[in-house]
Parts: structure tokens; C-alpha cells; sequence
């Protein structure tokens, strides 16, 4: 019995990111269909894990990877707006991030020594930029009883 389920699964694609989605999907579809108990949302649940089903059963692994792909670049599309804003929120006592008018490419500054108007060259199109830094290097001098100085 077990070797024959050893056969049947032998050369399928299993499971990738996008059954991952799907199955996040489904149980939020699932949570739905007990709250509103509509037709609607039970049909889709049943579609999401025929989908699933036929994904992970399928011997067409080529194709489920270059569906694997797709989804992975739009998630990568739709996320990474915020894995910037979160790199940028982590290290704002220490960097200054400006972006580029002209290739949109975000430069990523040491902050400087001294506050005013600064000027840099964008490494990609080579467009001077002007930077106003407010802020600058925090620098801490502590005092042989320990404490902090300005
Ligand atoms: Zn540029």
C-alpha cells in the first residue's frame, strides 16, 4: 500500500511558495465562509484547492516552476517598496537616503559630519543631486565618570 503511494507521488511537483499563497488563501477563505456562510466564497475555496491539488500533483514541473516564478516576481514587486522603508526606518541614525530624479535609483549616504547642503553624484546616471542634511553624525563623547556628552 505504502510503496504504491511511493509510486503515485514519484515525479510530481510538490509544494513551492505559491501552494504556500494558496494555502494562506484558503484558510483565509475558509474563516470567511464560516462568518458570512455565502455560496460564493465556498465555491472559491473549493477552486483554490482544486488548484492546489492540481499543482502539487502535477508532472508538468517546467510549468509549475514558471508559474512558481511569476508569483515570486510580483510578490517581489508588490514588497519590496517596503523592505526598503524598513531598511531605511533601521538605519536612520546613520544614513541618509536620497532618490535619484532622473533613474529613481535610491542612494544610500553615510550622514555627514556637519549639517547644511551637500552635493552627490548618482553612481547610476551620474546626475548631481543635492542633499539638504538636517541631521548629522551623532557623536557621543563620554566623560571619565561615565557620562554622556554632546
Ligand atoms: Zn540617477
Amino acid at each position: 500500500m505504502l510503496d504504491k503511494i511511493y509510486r503515485f507521488l514519484e515525479g510530481r511537483y510538490g509544494f513551492d511558495d505559491l501552494y504556500a499563497c494558496l494555502l494562506y488563501l484558503y484558510v483565509i477563505l475558509l474563516c470567511l465562509s464560516m462568518i458570512t456562510r455565502h455560496w460564493i466564497v465556498e465555491i472559491l475555496m473549493i477552486l483554490v484547492f482544486v488548484i492546489m491539488c492540481f499543482r502539487v500533483l502535477s508532472k508538468n514541473k517546467k510549468k509549475r516552476s514558471q508559474e512558481n516564478e511569476r508569483y515570486l516576481q510580483i510578490k517581489d514587486k508588490f514588497f519590496h517598496p517596503f523592505s526598503s522603508l524598513k531598511r531605511q526606518w533601521k538605519d536612520r541614525h546613520t544614513f541618509v537616503y536620497k532618490k535619484c530624479h532622473k533613474c529613481k535609483t535610491v542612494l544610500r549616504m553615510p550622514l555627514p559630519s556637519e549639517r547644511g547642503i551637500k552635493h552627490v553624484h548618482c553612481p547610476k546616471c551620474q546626475k548631481r543631486l543635492t542633499v539638504l542634511c538636517l541631521r548629522k553624525e551623532k557623536v557621543e563623547i563620554f566623560t571619565k565618570d561615565g557620562k554622556r556628552k554632546r
